[in-house]
């Protein structure tokens, strides 16, 4: 199976990768191509609920996560359990990031913009980060991590990465037929958007979503920061 993996997500936290990229990973797993999930944190400190505690948290955000990524068809979700709100560009993060993509081998990465300005969760950030210096070079390097090699992890070339939140974007993917799928994703994040989403947040996605997909074809997308990779 990991052999075939075609294109990996890798986020901070549960939820981030519906609000940044659920409508595109919709249609790709409606195109049949198979997606992994990879996310970073569990969530635990994302919460108003003053009797909430971290580890009931992280379970329940978990489940959500499984819930949502099953109703749009990503194949596989793995969790690294980092704390939440404490990751770092530590050379363990960034190894632990390689190790994924050497194992599941993807064309194409999608993750957190890192360029974004100003207010930006800084989980979001570092993922980013560490996640595109993971894609180059240290994925690509075999002298990089001598013993992944030796686990049988071998250098891999990402050849796409697609960054959401961006400030800068390049690509616009139609979204116009996968976007209920996403709210119907967004909606399993219950411990996030409480019961349902609220009238005014469906309405300020969608008109979002119109914005984003100015001057194209089509009427809804997702905006991405698009880099090929050729080296
Ligand atoms: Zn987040």
């Amino acid at each position: 199976m990991p052999e075939s993996t075609q294109i990996m997500v890798v986020t901070a936290h549960p939820d981030d990768a519906e609000f940044g990229a659920a409508g595109t990973v919709a249609r790709w797993a409606g195109e049949g191509r198979i997606i992994v999930y990879i996310v970073c944190s569990s969530g635990e400190k994302g919460t108003s609920d003053l009797n909430m505690k971290p580890e009931k948290l992280a379970k329940i955000r978990e489940q959500e996560q499984l819930t949502a990524a099953k109703l749009l068809g990503v194949r596989e979700v793995v969790f690294l359990r980092y704390p939440d709100q404490e990751l770092e560009d530590t050379p363990g993060f960034r190894k632990d990031i390689v190790r994924q993509i050497r194992k599941y081998r993807p064309q194409i990465v999608v993750t957190a913009d890192p360029y974004r300005r100003y207010i930006w969760h800084r989980d979001h950030r570092i993922t980013g980060q560490v996640t595109l210096d993971a894609i180059f070079p240290y994925a690509r390097d075999h002298l990089a991590y001598p013993d992944l090699l030796e686990e049988g992890l071998g250098p891999h070339k990402v050849k796409e990465a697609l960054f959401w939140g961006t400030d800068d974007p390049n690509h616009r993917s139609d979204i116009t037929k996968t976007f209920d799928i996403k709210l119907a994703a967004l909606r399993c994040h219950k411990s996030q958007i409480g019961y349902d989403l609220a009238p005014d947040v469906e309405k300020w996605l969608r008109q979002r979503a119109k914005e984003m997909a100015k001057g194209e074809n089509f009427e809804l997308a997702e905006a991405f920061h698009r880099v090929e990779i050729h080296w």
